[in-house]
């Protein structure tokens, strides 16, 4: 089979390798869409820890396929089964795994970041993602690459689960990425009254609005003025910063309304992630900030089930769909900002 692997910094190859063989706890995917990630794109420019000539690492958290093979011990799956399935998995027997928080463990295991993962035409998942419900079976309906951006979905519904956003808010999201759209999205569809959106492009800003119709967009140049026009000098009640910039960081507690929340989910680049906080605004208008990485499964089958109802239109952000032996063109196309979700789709062999 084809797989996309990292072999270091820079150097991403579509290589033939075997087809996966499954133990009786596992089963066999054959992928049919896999979505790039800002984190692949980091991978890739950046090396991976324990990835080289030696050790490659087939990329591709973001996932859905055809089940084709299920292990002798596997339950309630079988194949021709169409499926998304999350990339996380826990030890099992960790407090946060427990929990429900298999994304928290730290000895957690995801597809594409320390095993390897969805751009290949196949995909081997383990016992421990099968018993932990990584796997979700899909309606007829949901196309293939609209269920792979469940996993970043999940992960924009896990930061604002942690930030709250009520009924009735008014939300700002700097950056009008795939992630910030994403966030747009699911506080209309959470009840947000007003959801407002700032990106210094003005190609970003014009595609954010045909995709959230009702948002605001705001150019950002001078972001404090206009936040406080848009809310009568109020400030926001929700603050997500949907991108790698300091900068935003830094200014996020001036933009709120009195008991507001924060939302960092955007990480900064390492080694740049110190920022200077003006912490009146978090003590006088008493501020909540919070941070979220990855998400649970169960957020993973709160996404599916809200596409399935209708009430998110995922599918709109695909913007563009390569062959997996075209990955490099692929690459270049999600890093050049163009569009918003760029899906590999295997060959059916
Ligand atoms: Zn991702
Ligand atoms: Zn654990």
């Amino acid at each position: 089979m084809l797989a996309a692997k990292l072999f270091g910094p820079g150097d991403v190859r579509v290589v033939e390798c075997d087809v996966p063989a499954i133990t009786s706890d596992e089963m066999l995917l054959r992928v049919e869409a896999a979505a790039i990630c800002g984190t692949d794109l980091r991978m890739v420019a950046n090396g991976w820890k324990g990835v080289d000539e030696r050790h490659p690492l087939t990329l591709g958290h973001e996932v859905s396929g055809t089940i084709v093979q299920v292990g002798q011990n596997v339950q309630g799956y079988a194949p021709g089964m169409r499926v998304a399935v999350a990339p996380n998995m826990g030890c099992g027997i960790c407090d946060a795994c427990v929990r429900g928080d298999t994304h928290l463990c730290t000895q957690y295991q995801a597809f594409g970041i320390n095993r390897d993962g969805g751009f290949a035409e196949y995909l081997c998942v383990p016992g421990a993602a099968i018993a932990q419900g990584n796997v979700m079976v899909l309606g007829t309906e949901t196309p293939f690459a609209t269920a792979a951006l469940f996993e970043p979905m999940s992960c924009v519904l896990n930061g604002q689960q942690r930030a709250g956003v009520r009924l009735n808010d008014t939300v700002l999201v700097i950056g009008a990425g795939p992630i910030g759209v994403m966030h747009a999205l699911l506080a209309q569809a959470s009840g947000a009254a007003r959801v407002l959106i700032s990106d210094l492009s003005a190609a970003r800003r014009q595609q954010c609005l045909a995709l959230v119709p009702g948002a605001a967009a705001l150019p950002g140049n001078n972001l404090l003025e206009e936040v406080m026009q848009e809310t009568k000098g109020r400030g926001v009640d929700v603050c997500i910063t949907a991108c790698p910039s300091a900068a935003a960081q830094a200014q996020a507690p001036s933009l709120m309304a009195m008991n507001g929340r924060i939302l960092y989910f955007g990480g900064l680049p390492t080694g740049r992630d110190e920022v200077c906080l003006a912490t009146n605004f978090i003590h006088y208008r008493q501020l909540s900030i919070c941070g979220s990485t990855r998400a649970n499964v169960a957020q993973f089958r709160a996404v599916a089930k809200m596409e399935a109802a209708g009430n998110l239109k995922l599918g709109a952000l695909v913007s563009k769909c390569f062959a997996l032996a075209d990955f490099s063109t692929a690459l270049a196309y999600a890093s050049s900002a163009a569009g918003l979700k760029t899906v590999i789709v295997p060959p059916i062999s």
